[in-house]
Order: structure tokens, then C-alpha cells, then sequence
């Protein structure tokens, strides 16, 4: 009796460790999901244990029910966190299918044995067409891998125990069941496996919060590009990597100031959220780009100093091409840009400087425009 219980408990221990996932990000709604699951699947067991409600058919159906839900839950709660879903429709009618056949074969024709293969097959099924649906994960991160990997074998592991272990002939008494090879298995391997999966969803979990605050760490939340700390240390790493060419580009938007005196800061947010989006969809995602300031922006680009310009050039076109139905016709947005390509000796900081420096002088050489050596005079660029 003591042991029976070990399991309920820690299935409830791991449904308080979601619960404490979700308390820290409740947007994650999946979290919730997987509190349930657990805590249902404890609520099922516990009722087996205390065979309460009395009697054979009551208490295979309360307890089914329990079980069918806490599988549907994690099935959806794992799908959702990949954004993908089963959705209530298919929750409900596997739910009635499973609960069907466990009422069938437990109240018209009284059968143990039918009911164990409805309830393994079915939750074995259940968790087999999430694994299907998230194939995708195999070439994810290492606890996406994992989670996938541990998923299918708990799924597989339903069918394959049961067969092996109850065959064609179940226990005949409720005495001569606890004794038999199949409920030792059931037991060994929902203990084995069921927390090898739990440990993995709750790794996922966790790696799925520190990626939530890592983002919120590194990346602009008006613009979605990578803020300055987040930009820094990314371009420092690949700088440092001695991958070569590399190129930066540094930008600033003209007379932006003018912008929200006319407009409002509003109107100014507005338009450093469309150029943020520009750069987000111009750059190849080995490049880095970053607001560096506030109306200001870099760009590390593996490339030599011929490509950031032609690279600069269409960012400079398109920028002045862009339409704001909020700011009159005549309102031109325009940027800066200089480059400067990083050469031997060169750090993150003295490679941004010489960009800086460029920028400057494509400034002052009147805006709207791309300066790329020093000593180059400051004419509109190629267009
Ligand atoms: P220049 O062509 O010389 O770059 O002129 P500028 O007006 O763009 O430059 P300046 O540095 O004088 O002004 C930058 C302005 O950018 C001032 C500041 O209020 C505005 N700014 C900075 N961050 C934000 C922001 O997050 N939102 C909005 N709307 N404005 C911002
Ligand atoms: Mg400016
Ligand atoms: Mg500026």
C-alpha cells in the first residue's frame, strides 16, 4: 500500500514543478497543461489504490476517465509548446472513444482483458500521433531531441509491454492481477519511462523560460533586433572567431528628432520599428544586427567591403522608398551609413569607431548616403 503510493506522490511533485514553470511565465499556457496531467494521472491511481468508487465497472470507469484525461493533457500540453496542437475536438473524441470502449467492455461485456488493451493501445496511439506531429524536434535543440526521442519510446513502450506481459489471457481476480508480470511491468516501466519523460518535459520547460529571459536579455522589444548588449556580444564572438571577411555597417536615421517634434514619439517608434523589420528581412541570419542607440543601428556582416555596400545601398533605397500613412508625402525617411571592414589587430570597439567615424562623415557630407573609406569625399553614393 505504502509503495502504491510513491507513485501518485511523485507524479504530484512533478505536477507542483509545472505549476512553479507556469508561476514564472504565465504566458506559457502548455505549462499549465502538464500540472494537470500529472496530478490527473495521481487522482486515477489513487483511485485504483482505494478502489474508490467500489465496485469493478465504477472504479474502471472513474479511473479511465482520470487517466484518459491526464494523457490527452500532456499530449496537447507537449504539441502546444511546440505550437502545435490537437485541439479540443480530437481531445474530446478520443476521449469518448477511449471511454466508450472501457464502458462497453466494462458494464454490457464485462472484459479485463479488452479494457487493458483499450487503455494502453489508446494512450500509446494518443502519445504516438503527438510524436508524429513533432518529427521536426529530432533536429532541434539537444532537450528538443531529447524530449522527442523520449516521447516515442514511452509511446512504443505501451504496446509493446502489453502485449508481451498480459498476451491473450488476463489475470482472472483482482488478487491474481496485482501478482501478475503484467502489473509489475506496467509499473516498472510507467516509473522508468514515465519519469524519464516527465524529466525531459521539464528540462524542455525550464530551457524554454532561460530562452524567454535570454531573449528578453539581448533583444529590442520595439524593434525585434538584438539590443546593444545582445549585438555586442555576439558580434565579439564571431569577431574573436577569426572568421574573415567581416564587415560593419553602422547606421543612423536623419533628422529623426524632427520626426517626433513633428509627429510625436509615437509616430517616431513607428518608424524605427519599420526599419528594424527592414533589417530583420535584408539580413541573412549569420549576420548580426542590432540597435545600437536609439535611433541608431549596426550591422556585422560576413562579407567583404564590397558586398556591405551593395548591401547598404539597398537598405538606404528601400528606407527612402518606405511609405508611412501617417506621416506626410513630403517627409522623407532617410539613414547614414558607414562601413568599415575588420581588419588584422582590429576589436569590436575599434572596428565600430571607424565605422562611427564614417558614419560621421556621410553626416556631414549632407545624409543619406554611404561613406566607406576615410579619406573618400562625401558624395551620394552609387544608385
Ligand atoms: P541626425 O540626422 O544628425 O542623426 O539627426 P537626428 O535628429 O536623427 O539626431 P539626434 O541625435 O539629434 O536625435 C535623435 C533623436 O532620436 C532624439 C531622441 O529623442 C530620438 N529617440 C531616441 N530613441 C528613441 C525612441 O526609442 N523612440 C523615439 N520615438 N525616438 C527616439
Ligand atoms: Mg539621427
Ligand atoms: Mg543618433
Amino acid at each position: 500500500m505504502t509503495m502504491a503510493l510513491v507513485a501518485p506522490g511523485v507524479l504530484c511533485v512533478f505536477a507542483l514543478a509545472f505549476l512553479w514553470a507556469w508561476t514564472i511565465e504565465k504566458t506559457r499556457h502548455y505549462l499549465l497543461l502538464l500540472a494537470a496531467g500529472p496530478f490527473l494521472f495521481a487522482v486515477g491511481a489513487l483511485m485504483q489504490v482505494f478502489s474508490f468508487p467500489d465496485g469493478t465497472a465504477p472504479n474502471a470507469l472513474a479511473s479511465g476517465l482520470f487517466y484518459t484525461a491526464a494523457v490527452l493533457f500532456v499530449a496537447e500540453a507537449v504539441l502546444w509548446r511546440s505550437g502545435k496542437r490537437l485541439g479540443v475536438r480530437t481531445g474530446l473524441v478520443l476521449l469518448a472513444a477511449v471511454m466508450g470502449g472501457l464502458w462497453y467492455f466494462a458494464v454490457i461485456e464485462p472484459n479485463t482483458l479488452v479494457r487493458v488493451y483499450i487503455q494502453n493501445f489508446g494512450y500509446g496511439a494518443i502519445f504516438l500521433l503527438a510524436a508524429c506531429k513533432l518529427v521536426s524536434l529530432r533536429r532541434g535543440r539537444l532537450v528538443d531531441r531529447v524530449l522527442f526521442w523520449v516521447l516515442l519510446v514511452f509511446a512504443l513502450q505501451f504496446f509493446f509491454r502489453t502485449a508481451l506481459t498480459i498476451g491473450l489471457d488476463a489475470p482472472k481476480s483482482a488478487a491474481a492481477f496485482a501478482e501478475s508480470l503484467f502489473w509489475a511491468a506496467l509499473h516498472l516501466s510507467l516509473a522508468v519511462l514515465g519519469t524519464a519523460f516527465a524529466t525531459a518535459l521539464l528540462a524542455a520547460a525550464v530551457s524554454d523560460l532561460v530562452e524567454d529571459l535570454r531573449r528578453e536579455r539581448d533583444v529590442d522589444a520595439l524593434t525585434g533586433v538584438l539590443n546593444r548588449r545582445g549585438f555586442e556580444v555576439r558580434a565579439r564572438t564571431i569577431m574573436t572567431s577569426g572568421s574573415r571577411p567581416l564587415t560593419l555597417i553602422a547606421c543612423d536615421l536623419d533628422h529623426f528628432k524632427q520626426i517626433n517634434d513633428s509627429y510625436g514619439h509615437g509616430a517616431g517608434d513607428e518608424v524605427l520599428r519599420a526599419f528594424g523589420r527592414l533589417l530583420g528581412v535584408s539580413a541573412r541570419p549569420v549576420d548580426v544586427v542590432g540597435r545600437t542607440g536609439g535611433e541608431e543601428f549596426a550591422i556585422l556582416l560576413h562579407g567583404g567591403r564590397d558586398a556591405a555596400i551593395v548591401f547598404a545601398e539597398r537598405l538606404r533605397v528601400e528606407l527612402s522608398r518606405m511609405e508611412y500613412a501617417f506621416l506626410r508625402p513630403e517627409t522623407a525617411v532617410t539613414a547614414s551609413f558607414g562601413i568599415a571592414g575588420a581588419e588584422p589587430g582590429d576589436t569590436m570597439g575599434s572596428l565600430l569607431d571607424r565605422a562611427d567615424r564614417r558614419l560621421y562623415l556621410a553626416k556631414q557630407g549632407g545624409r543619406d548616403r554611404i561613406i566607406a573609406a576615410d579619406a573618400e569625399p562625401a558624395m551620394r553614393s552609387i544608385a
